[in-house]
């Protein structure tokens, strides 16, 4: 425990001294300190002599109620910046020290935060003495010719004071003096320059009624409350350079009266202002020592000065102190100035010294606490206990409280922004306090009721007396004839009587006055009484209208509370909303990016294809080109052999047969060589030959015929030929013979299918992955026969019907290669390796190239052509039409890559029609003409490889 609780026991004796019945408020003064440096920011001013205006600074605006807060504090006087310390001592200081002087009690305490100017107020700065050196010089100023001598007054330690004849303190003065140890201050003085400023005060400030007739002592103490532990301040201790000793504390006590006291302090008689400020001054000094030795926090300690004052009066010759000690009368002023009032997160108190300061705020909350209890038991008419033992500085001036005895409190502000919140505080305990009153001390007769022994020789002013009557003359008579003593006695009697008369008259004239004045008082009284009765009416009105006010202001409150609940609750609900939606938004942005990003991958893929692809094509089309090439270069030879041909026709005579190479040699060289065209007999149509009309047969050996088509000769019988044989024509159109393949089973089940896939596929069984798209070449052929000095061939045989049609040529990659000749070409198709939707919606026909491997081991290509009908739901639908079979076959049946050199009959027959220009002709245009059979078919002139 930080303290200890000291149980004072209780007496029953001695009631307190008998309270007036009348109580003060406890006097509240506000002083504003100025500023350090002239740019800080304010947030109090001065409104008038009793108001201060408290307002937040910039950067701590509270709003209520929509308007900025401002609070006006209101106080006993309000003291600016700009006041004095003279006009400070004589508002607040003035009167105390008076008091003192007639024997009441008082506290004068300095409130605020560190830095407010209490010390500054209380002990003053250097050449600006503050209240405490200013209270002295008062004191010494008013009672300096009347003081004891020293050690007249003695205080014993119970708090009270005894006198001694001056013969015996001058034997104990003596005795002190001899004593080497503790020089009194009366020795020789070491002078603080500061001290001395201080000190300085240029005030003869005097207490108007001074008893002449006492004799006076001022005795000084000075203790430290730290940590709720009291220290003397005065105390002599040996000084140790070597182990200091720490401080001893000191206990309190309540003595007779019920004032608390410390037990054991010092206290030192002082004769003057400056001895007692030296007093002063070498316990503050002992302060700070003790402050850095123990490493305490300054601010965080309460410092009490106390100046106690005995009086006695003279004895009725005035020459020396009655010695009766109930007639001694022992009144003290105490002033303190308390620690910082801030509260410790303020400060920057760590590990012991936040227990300190913890303690040291203890003590003012209790002094807080105890202000509040007072306060309530006085307005509310309680009787809750006073927390007063709670801490050491309350239960010091607990009877100050409790008691009687004056009680003011500075309250000291600075005025800069940051000390704002706390001098908030501050100013609520000030007004607080205010409300509390303190019992007014008694007036009571300093002294006893033998006057004017101070002033015994000087004259007294006359008594007023009374007239006095005559004297009796003496009545006695001796003599019978004695006629002068009964007429003397009447004469005096009359003397008398009249004066009766006189006298009784003046007191009936003087009651009658009296009585009027009586009258005249009551009535005053009454009228007063009125007076006051209807302005305590009025006040009680002020009084309900302001509870009214204060009841609506309430309800106010709790309306605007309830909407600022309200607000809050939608305050939270939106910032739900918020989050939700910042969630929702960074998933969105996520999914963004991964978008992107796979945008990104698929883009490089892509691009990765396209460059593999265009390599590819490259390649395959330098391998083309070369291939032309050399085909060309065949072609060219060709051309050169059959004009050589042509002219030996042209001018050899017509009755010699031209020479025929022979059979062998032909087969033996390769085919390119040949320089005949191949031995079908010319005059049959070799389609016609097939027995089923979907079928073609092509020969190896007519391969070659379908090149001669680029010569102007060859052209110019073409034209011929084709003048002679007008139904050629309708040849090619018979040649194809078109094989519908339409069933009704499979019509509907497209016409159904398509209505949930938008397209029908039979037949197809094979799928490619592989979007392979291949272009078909145009046939050289005519671009050869397009020769700058050779008309264009018309291409007669083409079918009218396929002239604005766009085929969809689907062609499988995994379709083999035929070495066929024939090879079937649809200008202007688009060529998929797999079914396209896109392709198709383009196109209004379609063609699958279908392979199969055939029961002679030959391979079978199947070319499945359809209708491409667009559906309603908006789809492709293929209604197959038609179906050709290419098929290979040698003319020689099975044997077709045997040996040539066996003779063939039917080659014998047709060679002997290999002799008129005309039918050689013919069977060469034949062969070009049947480029245009089917739709779409011409004659692949590609260069074929001859099989070993
Ligand atoms: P506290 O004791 O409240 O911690 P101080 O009295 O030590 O504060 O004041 C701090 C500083 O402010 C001191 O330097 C003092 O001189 C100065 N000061 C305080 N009040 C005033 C004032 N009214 N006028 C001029 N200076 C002041
Ligand atoms: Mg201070």
């Amino acid at each position: 425990p930080s303290h200890r609780r000291v149980k004072t026991p209780r007496r029953p004796a001695l009631k307190k001294p008998a309270p007036s019945g009348l109580k003060d408020p406890v006097g509240v003064y506000c002083r504003v300190r100025p500023l350090s440096r002239p740019d800080q920011e304010c947030c109090i001013e001065v409104i008038n002599e009793n108001t201060v205006q408290i307002h937040p600074p910039d950067g701590y605006r509270i709003f209520r109620n929509g308007e900025y807060r401002e609070t006006q504090y209101s106080f006993k006087e309000v003291f600016g910046t700009l006041v004095p310390q003279k006009e400070l001592f004589d508002v607040v200081a003035k009167p105390l020290v008076e008091d003192l002087i007639r024997g009441k009690n008082g506290l004068l305490f300095t409130y605020g935060v560190t830095g407010s100017g209490k010390t500054h107020t209380m002990t003053g700065s250097p050449g600006d003495g503050g209240l405490l050196p200013r209270c002295l010089a008062m004191i010494f100023n008013s009672i300096g010719p009347f003081q004891a001598k020293r050690f007249v007054f003695k205080l014993d330690d119970k708090n009270g004071v005894d006198v001694q004849c001056e013969v015996d303190a001058l034997l104990e003065r003596q005795k002190r003096d001899a004593m080497p140890v503790p020089k009194t201050p009366s020795g020789k003085r070491q002078v603080d320059p500061e001290f001395a400023d201080m000190i300085n005060v240029q005030d003869h400030c005097k207490a108007e009624e001074v008893d002449e007739d006492n004799v006076y002592s001022v005795f000084v103490s000075y203790i430290e409350i730290y940590n709720n532990y009291i220290y003397d301040l005065l105390e002599e201790t040996p000084f140790d350079l070597i182990k200091p000793k720490p401080p001893q504390s000191k206990i309190l006590r309540e003595d007779q009266n019920h004032n608390m006291y410390v037990t054991g302090c010092t206290e030192v008689e002082v004769k003057s202002t400056e001895e007692a400020f030296e007093v002063f001054w070498k316990g503050q000094k002992k302060r700070r020592i003790a402050n850095t030795q123990l490493n305490r926090e300054s601010s965080r300690s309460h410092g009490v000065f106390i100046i106690k004052l005995a009086q006695a009066p003279l004895d009725a010759d005035g020459d020396n102190v009655l010695q009766e000690k109930e007639q001694i009368t022992l009144s003290q002023l105490s002033l303190v100035d308390l620690a910082g009032s801030e509260r410790t997160n303020r400060t920057k108190a760590e590990g012991n010294r936040l227990r300190e300061a913890g303690n040291i705020n203890q003590s003012l909350m209790t002094l807080r606490t105890c202000i509040e209890v007072l306060r309530e038991n006085q307005m509310c008419g309680t009787n809750k206990m006073v927390p007063y033992r709670d801490s050491k500085l309350t239960h010091l001036f607990k009877n100050y409280f409790d008691g009687e005895g004056k009680v003011r409190m500075i309250v000291c502000v600075n005025p800069k922004a940051e000390d704002y919140e706390e001098s908030l505080q501050v100013m609520r305990f000030a007004e607080m306090t205010q409300e509390v009153e303190v019992a007014r001390p008694v007036d009571r007769p300093l002294c006893g009721l033998t006057p004017g022994r101070r002033f015994r020789n000087q004259d007294l002013p006359g008594e007023i007396l009374l007239p006095s009557f005559p004297p009796l003359p003496s009545c006695e008579l001796l003599d019978i004839n004695d006629d002068q003593t009964l007429p003397k006695l009447a004469e005096v009697l009359e003397e008398r009587h009249k004066l009766r008369q006189k006298l009784s008259e003046e007191f009936a004239k003087n009651a009658l006055t009296f009585k009027t004045i009586l009258r005249e008082l009551d009535s005053s009284i009454m009228s007063k009484e009125n007076y006051v009765q209807g302005k305590l009416s009025e006040k009680e009105k002020i009084i309900t209208g302001q509870k009214t006010e204060l009841e609506r202001m309430e309800k106010k409150i709790k309306t605007l509370e309830y909407k600022i609940e309200i607000l809050e609750k939608t305050a939270t609900i939106y910032e739900e909303d918020k989050r939700h939606l910042q969630q929702e938004l960074e998933s969105q942005s996520q999914k963004l990016q991964r978008q992107a990003s796979d945008k990104r991958r698929l883009e490089a893929r892509l691009q990765g294809m396209v460059a593999e692809t265009t390599m590819k094509w490259e390649k395959e089309c330098e391998r083309r080109v070369a291939a032309k090439q050399l085909e060309m270069q065949n072609k060219l030879w060709v051309k050169d052999e059959k004009l050589k041909q042509l002219k030996a026709i042209v001018t050899e005579p017509k009755s010699e047969k031209p020479e025929r190479p022979s059979r062998e040699r032909d087969r033996e060289k390769p085919i390119q060589r040949s320089i005949s065209p191949p031995p079908v007999p010319p005059s049959s149509n070799f389609i016609t030959q097939v027995p089923n009309s979907q079928q073609f047969v092509s020969n190896q050996q007519v391969h070659r015929r379908s090149n001669s088509c680029s010569s102007i000769s060859v052209a110019s019988c073409v034209m011929e030929w084709e003048q002679k044989t007008p139904s050629h024509k309708h040849t090619g159109g018979i040649s194809k013979t078109r094989t519908r393949q339409q069933e009704p089973g499979q019509s509907r089940d497209c016409n159904t299918s398509d209505r949930r896939r938008g397209m029908c596929w039979t037949g197809i069984t094979e799928v490619p992955k592989r979007r392979d798209e291949l272009e078909i070449e145009e046939d050289q052929c005519c671009r050869v026969s397009a020769a700058p000095n050779a008309p264009p061939v018309r291409l007669r045989h083409r079918r009218s019907r396929s002239a604005g049609e766009r085929w969809v040529d689907h062609k499988p990659p995994s379709n083999l290669p035929t070495d066929t000749v024939m090879q079937p070409h649809v200008p202007h198709a688009i060529t998929v390796a797999a079914a396209s939707e896109k392709a198709l919606a383009k196109c209004d026909k379609y063609m699958l190239t279908h392979q199969e491997l055939a029961s002679d081991g030959e391979i079978e290509t199947k070319l499945i052509k359809g209708d491409v009908f667009k559906t309603r739901g908006g789809g492709q639908a293929v209604q197959f039409t038609e179906i050709e079979t290419l098929k290979q076959e040698s003319p020689t049946g099975r044997k077709r890559r045997s040996s040539p050199s066996s003779a063939d009959p039917p080659a014998d027959a047709a060679n002997a029609e290999w002799t008129d220009v005309e039918t050689r002709c013919s069977v060469a245009v034949e062969m070009r003409a049947g480029s245009a059979l089917g739709p779409g078919y011409q004659h692949h002139a590609q260069p074929k490889r001859r099989k070993p």
